[in-house]
């Protein structure tokens, strides 16, 4: 049988590194990028499909799947695995980010947040101890505590305050957790660093989830508005505040070059509705940075998106008939579109997972950097 969690590093080079978490349903290769599931579903995408992309875990929404159609409705189908047809690892979120953005009604206290559902207005309640429960409803692999993302714009006290909060809700998210009988023995949780943009804070939060102790370590508060700049600087410190030998976690991270700058920086894991979301948009990301697709300039090319992509929309249609369905709202071309589109981002992680194990990640980013932000 599988181990429950085992991250082993098989190499680094920098501080970028390369190794796999070997779980339950299967292996991790890290740096890894989870596409996002988040109604149980990659958005335009069979799970069969997914999976060719090169994706070795996915991410659910607890927010999402608690509302529409319910934990416990997915725990009597037997579980998110089964009901959507993936049987590779699944992390899922805590719920935690999404009330804060999504949901209206809010009330926080120590206890948790009530909320009424962006859906129907219904009211609902989510604790640590809810969170665990609807986590281990679905039958997650990847628990994540249940946290606060306070907005990243205010006062340092009000920050301090918010990530306080979140590592005693940490605490109680681990005896919720380790209660939970069989699915704690086959799977595993993750504690959420928080602090902002602060050095400090950080450090404060990462002293008090090792203290807990952890499976792996998530980034939190970032990719909120503060910009890359900010991002880098946060993750010049950030990760090594974190255990080393476990699994770090940047969440909802990014376009390819955050990907590519946050490797660098240390990080192991990634998530990002961006490569499905801007596919339905008709954005299509390539190694000479992302196109429109509903540019004018596509309409008779007869070039594939992208010459280096080794994705089957690459090897079988031109950017004319990708600009027509695109122009045309045919949702084919959504589909399509994101299909190269998480093809395009695994094909990056593997390309710096390849160039970690073989000590040339900074020519590789610098590579990375020069046809990117190349201006045609
Ligand atoms: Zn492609």
């Amino acid at each position: 049988m599988n181990p429950r969690f085992q991250f082993s590093i098989h190499a680094t080079d920098g501080k970028a590194r390369t190794g796999t978490i070997q779980m339950r349903r299967g292996e991790i290769r890290t740096p890894a990028f989870m596409p996002v599931g988040t109604a149980a579903t990659v958005k335009a995408m069979k799970p069969q499909d997914v999976r060719a992309t090169g994706a070795d875990i996915l991410l659910g929404n607890t927010y999402h799947l608690m509302l529409r159609p319910g934990a416990e409705r997915v725990a009597r189908l037997g579980g998110l695995h089964k009901f959507m047809n993936w049987d590779r690892p699944i992390l899922t979120d805590s719920g935690g980010y999404q009330v804060m953005s999504l949901s209206e009604l809010r009330k926080i206290t120590e206890e948790g947040v009530t909320f009424a559902s962006h859906i129907d207005g219904s009211r609902h309640m989510l604790s640590p101890e809810r969170s665990m429960e609807i986590q281990r409803l679905l039958g997650s692999d990847i628990v994540m505590c249940f946290d606060e993302c306070p907005k990243i714009d205010q006062p340092r006290d009000v920050i301090a305050r918010s990530m306080e909060m979140s590592m005693r809700w940490a605490k109680r998210s681990r005896a919720a957790f380790d209660a939970g009988g069989e699915h704690a023995a086959n799977s595993a949780l993750f504690g959420i660093q928080q602090g902002a943009l602060d050095e400090s804070l950080r450090k404060t939060s990462a002293d008090a989830l090792t203290e807990i102790g952890f499976d792996g370590y998530a980034i939190g508060g970032l990719a909120v508005g503060e910009g890359q700049e900010a991002m880098f600087a946060t993750l010049e410190f950030a990760p090594g505040q974190l255990p080393a030998d476990r699994p770090r976690y940047l969440m909802g991270v990014g376009k390819p070059d955050d990907l590519v700058g946050a490797v660098e920086r240390g990080v192991d894991m990634f998530d990002c509705v961006l490569p499905t979301r801007s596919g339905r948009n008709g954005q299509a990301f390539t190694w000479n940075g992302p196109l429109n697709m509903r540019n004018a300039r596509h309409a008779e090319d007869t070039g594939p998106i992208d010459e280096r992509c080794k994705c089957p929309t690459c090897g079988t249609y031109t950017r004319a008939y990708l600009h027509h369905l695109i122009k045309a709202g045919e949702m084919l071309g959504a589909m399509l579109l994101t299909e190269h589109n998480l093809s395009f981002y695994q094909q990056l992680m593997q390309g710096m997972r390849d160039a970690i194990a073989e000590q040339r990640f900074s020519t590789f980013a610098a590579d990375f950097r020069r046809d990117y932000f190349r201006k045609e």
